[in-house]
């Protein structure tokens, strides 16, 4: 699943492709949007805020989400396409780039003016300017009874994490996922988020172990059965959720994190 610092670099690729041109052709490939067309619009901007990627089309908002397996990507005019046409959700053409969503988990289109109360339920957004850290603490210290895991990973509290960045913060912090948030020192692991995710805000691979080769930038995610990197036990995996819904990949070294 894409993190934030994923869809904080295709706002910032689609932004340049994009901004300050004319549309000259919009496929929206959604029952709901099948019918908009901004040709003629200009494209303002694209941003991101959390994992949502923003874009601001005359006085309109192409909101999008990549899910599981989405992902933006410019092409040139008449360039074959990286991904088959079927997966295309969404497609937003100027005369010098042709911006294709594939996969897409959510899209919708609704006027500018409605964005800010729209996106209201999200919290702080890690890569934003506006980031505020206490407030993000606020929102993770009034459910002290939700295992800390779920809690980075609910964009209420903070918008940005990933499962990626949510199993490598709690080994980073030697907190095992399970553990109730009100029992973590919430200031230091929302700083930590802060700057791993900051850190890696514009690297093609993400890493938080500081080592950037293949197999070795990740302390615990997806390392199941495998030694620890810090101690040689052996990365232990569960699923960890409120419920069956939100249920998430959990791995966790039992030693270091206790
Ligand atoms: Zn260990």
């Amino acid at each position: 699943m894409p993190e934030g610092d994923t869809v904080y670099q295709s706002a910032h690729r689609l932004d340049a492709a994009l901004a300050g041109q004319l549309v000259s052709r919009t496929d929206i490939r959604v029952p709901a949007f099948a019918t908009v067309d901004l040709s003629g619009e200009r494209v303002h901007s694209v941003a991101s805020r959390g994992k949502h990627l923003l874009m601001r089309i005359g006085d309109t908002v192409l909101h999008t989400h990549l899910k599981m397996e989405g992902e933006w990507r410019v092409h040139r005019p008449g360039e074959r396409w990286r991904r088959p046409a079927w997966q295309a959700r969404a497609i937003v053409e100027t005369p010098t780039a042709v911006a294709v969503g594939f996969d897409l988990g959510l899209v919708e289109v609704f006027p500018a003016a409605e964005e800010a109360d729209r996106l209201a339920y999200l919290g702080p957004d890690l890569l934003g300017a506006d980031w505020d850290a206490l407030e993000a603490v606020r929102r993770i210290e009034s459910a002290p009874e939700v295992p800390v895991a779920v809690a980075l990973g609910d964009q209420r509290n903070l918008a940005g994490l990933g499962n990626v960045y949510v199993n490598e913060l709690c080994f980073l912090r030697g907190i095992r996922p399970t553990t109730p948030a009100g029992e973590v020192e919430a200031v230091p692991l929302v700083d930590l988020a802060s700057r791993v995710i900051r850190a890696n805000r514009d690297r093609i691979s993400r890493t938080t172990t500081g080592v950037d080769r293949r197999g070795e930038r990740l302390w615990v995610y997806s390392r199941a059965g495998q030694p620890c990197r810090r101690c040689g036990t052996r990365i232990e995996h569960g699923l960890l959720g409120r419920n069956d819904v939100e249920l998430r990949d959990s791995w966790w070294c039992p030693n270091c994190q206790r």
